[in-house]
């Protein structure tokens, strides 16, 4: 028998009509009901949390990563599935994935229509994510959604409503699912796993600020008045904003403010090729361009920097580190 423990958090597929609109209610065993079990799967759940994923906090957030480390002590289990909210998954399965360094899976999946929907996509998903947690080793942690299996570095939600809510919109899908089995097609680029940070760690303040036509800094100096560690700026194109970003980009890092720089554009590299306050000029002042990671997990990024280490520089480097990922060695396991 495969041991697979299923961590419930809410979301969509805990989620049930209010009377005037859904909202996650349901408890984990209620879940876990509407999923077939995979042959040979035995599973059992934690029951973490009931809430919709836009209200987590990063309180929240490092809950589940200590329970996650928790549940890994025991070497009977072979993996584990976290069940959460779509709206905010990519975030949460990015720190996991940052701190995760067993060779055993974490794979996230939850649903777009609520528990009981008779045309719901909850048991498939999570049919498919007991499957790929089951069987995978070596690929971190994972989103498992629509027959889908998505590294979680590089995975967004793409799709408001739609079943197949997401990829990573600058690589291919990790793998695919059916008729029983997971077919892993890549190795997700990870980066070296960051200790874990200490459960009643202080959790910094984080912004993001998004650069728009006629913006002017003054939400992001505003975010370095409110005591903010971290400022992600979400800038246009490959990373560019104007003159006057690069000098508040310039004085909050002489504050020692940590600043990553991504775009709004869905997909590519930040890359930096202009200067007038483009990304040549704000990576000059100091902010650090994060790949191909988005504004969510750019966040992510900062924030595990910011626990990791105190000083600036010390940040900057585990930031840098973050957003460009040597390949995994560790060979690519097939099964299913
Ligand atoms: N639409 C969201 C979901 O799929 C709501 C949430 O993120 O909790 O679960």
């Amino acid at each position: 028998m495969r041991r697979v423990v299923v961590v419930t958090t809410g979301g969509t597929i805990a989620s049930r009509w209010q009377g005037n609109g859904y909202a996650a209610d349901a408890a984990g065993q209620d879940v876990l009901a509407t999923a077939a079990l995979p042959e040979g799967v035995e599973a059992r759940v934690v029951d973490l949390f009931t809430v919709n994923s836009p209200r987590l906090t990063t309180g929240h957030q490092l809950v589940l990563l200590h329970t996650v480390h928790e549940i890994l002590q025991d070497p009977a289990v072979d993996g584990i599935v976290v069940t959460h909210g779509t709206d905010t998954l990519e975030e949460s399965a990015f720190l996991l994935d940052l701190h995760h360094g067993d060779r055993r899976p974490v794979v996230f999946t939850g649903a777009q229509r609520p528990l009981e929907a008779a045309d719901g996509d909850a048991a498939g998903n999570l049919y498919d994510a007991l499957l790929t947690a089951a069987h995978v080793q070596d690929l971190g942690t994972l989103a498992v959604f629509a027959g889908r299996v998505h590294a979680a570095r590089g995975t967004v939600k793409t799709q408001t409503v739609a079943a197949d809510a997401f990829a990573d919109p600058s690589n291919a899908a990790v793998g695919k699912i059916g008729f029983g089995r997971v077919e892993v097609l890549r190795r997700p680029v990870r980066s070296e796993p960051l200790a874990l940070p200490a459960a009643a760690a202080e959790v910094p303040r984080v912004d993001m600020v998004m650069h728009h036509t006629d913006a002017d800094p003054m939400l992001f100096d505003a975010a370095v008045q409110a005591g903010a560690q971290g400022i992600v700026l979400v800038a246009t194109g490959a990373g560019n904003a104007t003159p006057e970003f690069t000098e508040a980009v310039d004085r909050a890092v002489a504050r020692g403010v940590l600043v990553a720089l991504t775009t709004r554009v869905p997909a590519g590299p930040i890359t930096p090729i202009y200067t007038g306050g483009g990304a040549v000029d704000l990576i000059a002042a100091g902010a650090v361009p994060t790949g191909t990671l988005r504004a969510g997990q750019a966040r992510i990024a900062v924030l595990s920097a910011l626990l990791s280490a105190k000083d600036p520089a010390e940040r900057t480097a585990v930031l840098q580190r973050i957003a460009d990922p040597s390949t995994s060695d560790v060979p690519v396991v097939e099964a299913g």
